[in-house]
């Protein structure tokens, strides 16, 4: 496993978020540098630790692959079991996400005034090597799901906090949003940091 591929995408996500000034100011430029890494990091699919990499017949994991230690950003692995789909939630921060493995699918929603609750533009299927964004100031909400029925999919995701632990919100299509928090699905996250175990071509 090339986990130095996680531990050097870590680093170039920290310094783009040093780079950040507060608020959302530069959020986009943020995002563009963040997708370019995120791209970089799923167009190979040879550093994912296994355990990280289990589904579950239950639900949708979400295994915790890094915590920054300011909290300002996380990195996830998102293993879908097949026909596995999100409700419709947000994420009240900035979110990356990148198909490592099989696809899936995304649909976009929007929020009128009022709190209706629509579909927003197509549903669009993200495959292998692919990435997109979300934030609250280009579109926060929406539902994912397993592009597949018979196999396993997995997304990796960096968010602008530590996601598990942020306070937000599913969306039923009747009745008001409900508060969650996400929590994460493992105990032990990978050592990213043992460089002895690594050759010396790496
Ligand atoms: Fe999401």
């Amino acid at each position: 496993m090339a986990i130095h591929k996680l531990r050097r995408f870590v680093g170039n996500i920290a310094e783009l978020v040093d780079r950040q000034p507060h608020g959302f100011q530069k959020e986009s430029e943020l995002i563009e540098g963040g997708l370019e890494a995120l791209s970089e990091l799923v167009s190979e699919d040879d550093w994912l630790p296994d355990a990280y990499a289990v589904p579950s017949p239950e639900r949708y994991q979400q295994f915790l692959l890094h915590a920054d230690a300011r909290q300002r950003f996380c990195v996830v692995s998102f293993v879908w079991g097949p026909g596995q789909q999100t409700p419709v939630h947000d994420h009240t921060v900035w979110g990356l996400i990148g198909v490592l493995r099989g696809a899936e699918y995304a649909q976009p929603y929007v929020r009128s005034a009022d709190g209706v609750l629509s579909p927003h533009g197509a549903e669009t299927r993200l495959e292998r090597g692919m990435v997109e964004a979300v934030s609250p100031t280009i579109g926060d909400i929406h539902r994912v799901r397993n592009a597949f029925d018979d196999r396993v999919s997995i997304s990796i995701h960096v968010y602008g906090g530590n996601i598990g632990a942020i306070r937000r919100s599913t969306y039923p299509a009747d009745g008001p949003p409900r508060p969650f928090i996400s929590g994460y699905s493992n105990d032990v996250l990978p050592n990213l940091w043992d460089l002895s175990k690594e050759s010396i071509a790496s």
